[in-house]
């Protein structure tokens, strides 16, 4: 028997609706008028000051300060871990229905704040409503599917029987797991990485990304808010580079489960291979990486449906999904159709600061990324591209760049090949459709893709040889829905997991086989 109604994704907030727009800017202005609060670590349930802070700003304004945060160094991540070990010993024996129902209680809360959690993803990384919106859902959802998951995972396991035997196979938590989320899903990668931890047993130390703590600390607060025992989820932000680093390199140190940068995700591997004295285990690492993703529209596509959906892929939170849409793969003859109907809506883009209804472009993540961006456009001329739209940065102040868009791109051109993660789009012209496929699958990276056509064959061909992990056909490359579209990609982008899919909890567990005779 079930304890829960099925799973159903969170709707969106409709914010044609005046009084969403008015909770919307009320909560907005409620987040600014917090500004400057200083905020603590919170290591076994107490809240802990660091010798330094660093500051959270807005990119829209970066002199305007959100708050400050606890500079968390290697002897307060040691003391996290301490924490969350000991935690450990009484959290694994909670139930599986007990931790699935305080998922269910954080979703619930989330749903209550979710104009606040918005307000924070508007102010500190430059989201608009709707990608706001969309984040926080996207963390509901996570918590709503894993709970569900975790019920089922503790259901008995279907064996092959054997007389004389009493057989059981059960789903036990693994100890101790690093979450390292990154800036630009704060909210549901955040969420989707503890909870996931969380409800199947773990014990967590939570190292938020320091462009996006005040986000980290508005969710940090709604599983307090839950009920969660002290030290089960640990808040400690504070350099990647030495509070992360120590915490995965610490020999009581389980699992790490990281989102963010191929290099960063390559160098956690490495530090994770490597045993620490006194170290009785192997570190199991869950990493998702980067993306360099490709819409193909063939010479048979759909104009009405790829010119939108190129549209949303590329510039929806300003090209910085991991899912983003970077490398646009035209057959010749519908390149310039396709352009001529699409260039003239990015030049209308709607650019400025997110806290306003209606703006679309918001601004990119802060000042290194504005200037790797800005660097990746000249070597985008430099190497041959023709720039249509865009191609220098936008307004007096902020971290705004206009929607660039470069044709006549090659394969070998660094734009189309590494990741920029911003709102740049690389044009690359397919002489035919296996063309387009191969120019899709020659990349480093598979993290998504899509294919716009209306031949029916063709559709068959992309769906063999396509190698990404979320390939969608006639439709954005953006956009998954946790259970619908089990998230997650292949080769540089990652190991291969897939949040909010079913196989996902397995990761953070281990199965115990247990046999009896009678
Ligand atoms: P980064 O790799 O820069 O940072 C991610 C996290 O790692 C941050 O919390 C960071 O902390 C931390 N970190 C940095 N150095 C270390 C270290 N030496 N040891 C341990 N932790 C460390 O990524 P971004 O935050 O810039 O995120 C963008 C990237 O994430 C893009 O490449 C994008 O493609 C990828 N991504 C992938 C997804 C997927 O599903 N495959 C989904 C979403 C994003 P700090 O902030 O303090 O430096």
């Amino acid at each position: 028997m079930k304890i829960l109604p099925p799973f159903v994704n969170e709707p969106m907030t409709d914010f044609s609706d005046p009084k969403n727009r008015a909770a919307q800017e009320a909560a907005i202005a409620a987040v600014l008028k917090t500004r400057g609060t200083e905020y603590p670590l919170v290591i076994g349930g107490k809240r802990i000051k660091a010798r330094e802070t660093f500051a959270s700003t807005n990119p829209s304004r970066p002199s305007e300060v959100l708050g400050y945060f606890q500079k968390a160094d290697a002897k307060l991540a040691e003391k996290a871990m301490e924490a969350a070990s000991a935690a450990f010993e009484t959290w694994k024996f909670f139930s599986a229905k007990e931790r699935a129902i305080f998922l269910m209680r954080v979703a619930s809360i989330m749903r209550r704040k979710k104009f606040h959690i918005n307000a924070w993803m508007v102010l500190e990384i430059g989201k608009n409503w709707a990608e706001a919106d969309g984040d926080t859902a996207e963390a509901i959802d996570f918590c709503e599917f894993y709970a569900r998951e975790m019920l089922r995972l503790a259901e008995h396991q279907e064996l092959v029987t054997l007389p004389g035997q009493a057989l059981e196979l059960k789903y036990i938590p693994l100890g101790v797991g690093v979450v390292i989320p990154p800036w630009n899903f704060p909210c549901a990668i955040l969420t989707g990485m503890t909870c996931a931890a969380a409800v199947t047993g773990n014990t967590v130390v939570l190292k938020p990304a320091s462009d996006t703590p005040g986000i980290a600390w508005a969710v940090f607060e709604c599983l307090e808010e839950a009920g969660l025992p002290p030290g089960v989820v640990n808040f400690l932000s504070g350099p990647g580079s030495i509070a992360g680093e120590t915490l995965v390199k610490h020999p009581k140190t389980r699992f790490i489960s990281f989102t963010g940068s191929k290099e960063v995700g390559l160098r956690i591997f490495e530090n994770a291979a490597k045993t620490a004295p006194g170290q009785i285990w192997l570190k199991r690492t869950v990493l998702e990486m980067g993306g360099k993703d490709f819409m193909i529209i063939d010479d048979e596509a759909d104009l009405d449906i790829a010119v939108p959906a190129v549209y949303a892929a590329a510039w929806g939170f300003q090209g910085q999904k991991c899912s983003a849409c970077s490398r646009l793969i035209l057959h010749h003859k519908i390149h310039d159709e396709f352009l001529s109907r699409f260039i003239p809506m990015v030049k209308k883009m709607a650019i400025g600061d997110p806290a306003k209804a209606g703006t679309y472009l918001g601004p990119v993540a802060n000042k290194s990324s504005f200037e790797s961006i800005l660097n990746y456009i000249e070597k985008g001329k430099a190497e041959g591209g023709k720039l249509l739209a865009g191609g220098k940065k936008w307004g007096k102040e902020g971290y705004f760049i206009e929607p660039t868009v470069f044709s006549e791109c090659k394969a070998n051109h660094s734009i189309v090949r590494e990741e920029i993660f911003g709102p740049v789009l690389a044009v690359v012209k397919a002489r035919n459709f296996e063309d387009s496929i191969r120019l899709a699958n020659d990349t480093e990276f598979g993290l998504t893709g899509a294919l716009i056509t209306r031949n029916r064959a063709k559709i068959l061909e992309g769906k063999k040889k396509l190698h990404c992990g979320n390939l969608y056909i006639n439709r954005k490359c953006t956009g998954a829905l946790v259970g619908v579209h089990p998230f997650g990609g292949f080769n540089m982008s990652g190991t291969d997991s897939k949040a909010g899919g079913r196989d996902y909890l397995l990761l953070f567990t281990q199965g115990k086989s247990i046999s009896e005779a009678y």
